[in-house]
């Protein structure tokens, strides 16, 4: 029986079973690539039902609250000492994981109610409940920590029982992973020789396991909704760039496709740049960084540059404003990990998914709308300044060129040119981020105030579409490429071609190498991505000309759904 789960296919797919499966199911495509082999799926999480529910006596309740926080000390130092033997986002999302464990709110809610007599394990559960509420109402990044937080919660539990640890199998053979969500900390640990395919029934795009997945290379597939279709054992596969997953296909057929896709994988790795179309047109391609470490391993990928420094990500655990001695020497370790290269920082992106203690203190029914990014600087001019006086600084000294400094969430020609001013009294180079619809309809004169813009994807297509970028549910309307948000970014390209000034794209839609040939037919000067998408991207540009680029772009711009889209681009670029 063939089986096809219908929510990504195009009607005008050219063959929706390429390789014969028994069961297919699709969702959005993540990390490019193919895997086969065995299916696994994580077992099952420690179960609450069973979990004795006597009250603890009064006299008891203090050593219950200690037998609490060892649990939660064990957990935190073993996540902790997991970090100690990561480098990159991998250690960064299992220190995160750990200071959960160990945070105070959560602690102080798991002692309230052992404190009314709940026994540890559920008062665990319930301190649970109650954040993932109050996560989950503010909706975006913190949303996406509702999965880290229950993954806390299940170890101290298990901790507390005295049982197994929950985690995902490690397996003995390669193997195709499949899961409703993975703990982040789990999946930063993945090894890519036994876990060489992934995919998930829930996750966006843009969430910490796609993140990590695209950092190992990992072909993955997430928002695959029928999944629970697939059953473990079999035979299976991940089709990183269809966003497919199938089951007992055609061992010839896929066979002869993987070897294809390992040959393409080896090409990937061989590439070395600059990025240009065959026929010579440049387009640099630069990577996406979060603080100097992660640059310094960004500098070892073929990119020309930094296309965006998220500055915000460094202080997200932050109670107060750091100094600006503090940040310029982290804005300089970015600069210096690139000499003589471009490199483009953003100012704070505070709110919305990324909150910092220190800029949103108040409550808004609806953050992503709200004050966040360079909407800050009513209420908190000082903090812009500082930093502006730091990049500044850190620009100083011998042998270091100006950054690009850019504002995140413009949305009127005003704001670019007050932005413009401030930078430039900095002797820095000014630009915008384009991600509220507003600015690209208003490109022109925008661009009219600013040396350069830079398209932010994730926000565009929230914006555009009215869209959660972070829902798993709407991962098709967010999808970049949705026509609607073509069209915008066509309009971005134009103005910059008029005013001759600089357009890169720096969300998530550049690391896609089909995409990233239509945004250069779009006008598009620049891919900025993170680094391990970059060779992928480059190579693929290297094969097609800008007119090939130009085509494809008309065709996505035509295309009444992303799945049209991608298939007519895909033609128009051979
Ligand atoms: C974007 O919105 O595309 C972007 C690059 O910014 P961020 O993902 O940090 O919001
Ligand atoms: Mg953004």
């Amino acid at each position: 029986m063939i089986q096809v789960s219908t929510n990504a296919q195009a009607p005008n797919a050219p063959d929706a079973n390429p390789f014969g499966a028994e069961v297919i199911v699709t969702g959005v495509p993540v990390v490019g690539g193919l895997a086969y082999g065995r299916i696994v799926k994580p077992g099952a999480r420690p179960g609450f039902g069973d979990i004795d529910a006597t009250e603890i006596a009064e006299s008891l309740r203090p050593a219950e609250s200690e037998r609490f926080a060892a649990a939660a000390g064990v957990v935190a130092d073993r996540l902790t000492e997991r970090a100690s033997r990561n480098s990159g986002v991998a250690a960064e999302v299992l220190i995160a994981t750990a200071a959960l464990a160990r945070d105070r709110g959560w602690i102080g809610a798991a002692n309230k109610a052992i404190s009314g007599g709940a026994p540890a394990a559920l008062a665990a559960i319930a301190a649970t409940d109650q954040f993932v509420e109050v996560f989950t109402n503010l909706g975006g990044l913190m949303a996406e920590r509702v999965t880290d937080l229950k993954d806390v919660r299940d170890r101290v539990v298990a901790e507390l029982l005295g049982v197994a640890e929950p985690g995902i199998p490690v397996p003995d053979e390669p193997s195709i992973l499949l899961a409703d969500d993975l703990a982040p900390a789990d999946t930063a640990e993945l090894d890519p020789t036994k876990v060489i395919g992934l995919a998930m029934r829930l996750g966006g795009p843009s969430s910490h396991t796609s993140i990590i997945a695209r950092q190992l290379g990992i072909p993955c597939v997430v928002a695959a909704g029928a999944l629970g279709d697939i059953d473990s054992g079999a035979m299976g596969y991940v089709d990183g760039d269809l966003g497919t997953v199938g089951s007992s296909p055609d061992p010839e057929l896929i066979s002869v496709a993987v070897a294809q896709a390992h040959a393409r994988a080896k090409e990937i790795a061989g590439w070395r740049g600059p990025g240009r179309t065959s026929d010579g047109h440049p387009v640099a391609i630069l990577a996406n960084v979060a603080d100097g470490s992660s640059a310094r391993e960004g500098a070892r990928a073929p990119v020309e540059g930094v296309g965006l420094f998220r500055t915000e990500l460094a202080f997200l655990e932050r109670a107060d404003e750091p100094s600006v001695a503090e940040q310029v020497a982290l804005y300089r370790e970015v600069i210096d990990a690139f000499p003589g290269r471009k490199v483009v920082i953003r100012t704070l992106d505070a709110g919305s998914d990324k909150p910092l203690k220190f800029v949103n203190n108040t409550e808004e029914p609806n953050p992503a709308m709200g004050v966040r990014g360079n909407r800050i600087v009513k209420s908190y001019p000082e903090i812009r300044d500082n930093q502006l006086r730091a990049l500044g600084e850190a620009a100083k000294g011998d042998g270091r060129s100006a950054p690009w400094v850019m504002a995140p969430m413009i949305a009127t020609v005003d704001e670019a040119r007050e932005f413009a001013g401030a930078v430039r009294l900095q002797g820095l180079i000014p630009g915008v981020m384009v991600e509220v619809p507003s600015a690209a309809l208003l490109a022109d004169g925008i661009l009219a105030e600013v040396d350069f813009v830079s398209i932010g994807t994730n926000d565009l297509a929230q914006y555009t579409m009215a869209a959660d970028r972070m829902s798993p549910e709407l991962a098709e309307l967010t999808d970049p490429w949705q026509p609607a948000v073509l069209a915008l970014i066509a309009k971005v390209g134009e103005a910059g071609q008029r005013a001759n000034k600089p357009v890169g794209v720096c969300g998530e839609a550049a690391a896609d190498p089909l995409l990233a040939c239509v945004l250069v037919g779009l006008g598009v000067t620049s891919l900025s991505t993170a680094p391990a998408a970059a060779a992928a991207v480059g190579l693929q540009l290297g094969e097609v000309t800008l007119q090939q680029c130009r085509n494809a772009a008309a065709a996505a711009l035509n295309a009444v759904s992303p799945a049209q889209a991608r298939d007519d681009a895909r033609t128009k670029l051979g």
